[in-house]
């Protein structure tokens, strides 16, 4: 109960313009930027990735902050940063991984060239990671259950066309079971999550007790020894320590060795975590945000755990 009406107070601080064009100018909210943004610009973003690697170990996915975007410009500026984001990495020894959602590159503004800039970008991903070993992709991010047949059938084509990409699928989904299912066939690298959307009890799990028996299920899929003979290349992203129990129990019954997957989470999250199962010999990534529009997306990660409740005070009464 209280978890809900926190959330939804923090979704509804998400939303006034007015309000996010004060909090992103104001300096004494800075420590909420950077917790669970890398920073503003590209540079930034992939001087915390290089950073978290150096440091800990912590592998990153750099994502440029802005999605259901509505106007052509913000489809430019989005297509532009994703293309700056992965030359900047292929100035680093990192792996060059960005995340992208279809949305932020013209889903809802001119879907007919969606395909397009997606190739042009995984084309730049490719070039920016030549020769580079590890897990170089352009990950494409799942949004909600309209676009999510268009979103599969566009990781197809690109992956058919021999671009280096990964796709996210959503367990709360139920047709998630064949969509997994044709890409373990194909061999490819999946991350798969809870879902960050709701749908009807048609086509979705509802409630966090299904969705967790969903996600066990799949990542059975994900761990089996056929997905190993396919290349399949399996990320878990949670935060649940338990279902990541799950996918650790999976791999070692079926034999996959620790540099055959990896585990994803959010930058800012549970980060304790990450840093244990970097400790126990995992392939650990951060989804790493960064970009001038960070409030929604902060205050979205307070939503999610009442104790956030504290960092949000400290920001805004100052030091
Ligand atoms: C790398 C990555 C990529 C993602 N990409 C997509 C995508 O493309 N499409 C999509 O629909 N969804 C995406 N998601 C979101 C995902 O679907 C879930 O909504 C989200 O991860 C929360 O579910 P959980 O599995 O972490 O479990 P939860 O049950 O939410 O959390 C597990 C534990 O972590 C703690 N925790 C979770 N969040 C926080 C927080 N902000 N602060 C403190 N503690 C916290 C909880 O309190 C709980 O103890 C992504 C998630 C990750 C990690």
């Amino acid at each position: 109960m209280l978890q809900r009406v926190w959330q939804s107070t923090m979704i509804a601080l998400a939303r006034p313009a007015w309000l996010r064009t004060r909090i992103q100018a104001w300096r004494a909210t800075s420590a909420l930027a950077t917790r669970f943004v890398a920073g503003t610009t590209a540079e930034e973003g992939v001087a915390r990735a290089e950073a978290m690697f150096a440091r800990e170990g912590l592998r990153a996915s750099l994502y440029y902050l802005g999605e259901y975007v509505d106007t052509p410009e913000r489809v430019a500026e989005n297509v532009a940063a994703k293309h700056a984001v992965a030359r900047l990495l292929a100035a680093t020894s990192l792996e060059v991984h960005v995340s992208v959602d279809p949305t932020q590159i013209g889903q809802c503004v001119d879907p007919g060239n969606v395909e397009g800039r997606a190739q042009a970008i995984a084309a730049t991903v490719a070039g920016a990671a030549t020769g580079r070993p590890g897990l170089n992709v352009m990950m494409i991010d799942m949004e909600d259950d309209t676009v999510v047949g268009a979103t599969i059938a566009l990781h197809d084509r690109l992956k058919a066309a021999g671009l280096p990409v990964a796709l996210t699928l959503q367990a709360y989904l139920r047709r998630t079971e064949k969509d997994l299912d044709a890409q373990v066939r194909a061999g490819s690298a999946v991350r798969l999550v809870k879902g960050a959307f709701v749908a009807g009890r048609a086509i979705a799990f509802a409630g966090g007790g299904e969705i967790k028996a969903a996600y066990r299920h799949l990542v059975e899929r994900m761990f089996s020894s056929e997905a190993r003979e396919h290349g399949f290349y399996p990320i878990v992203a949670t935060h649940d320590d338990r279902l990541q129990d799950h996918a650790i129990a999976a791999a070692e019954r079926n034999g996959w060795p620790k540099d055959a997957f990896e585990f994803e989470m959010l930058l800012g999250v549970r980060e304790s975590l990450a840093r244990q199962r970097i400790a126990e010999g995992f392939r650990v990534r951060l989804y790493t945000p960064f970009g001038r529009d960070w409030w929604p997306y902060a205050i979205r990660r307070i939503g999610e755990s009442p104790g956030n409740g504290r960092l949000l005070a400290r920001a805004m009464l100052g030091p």
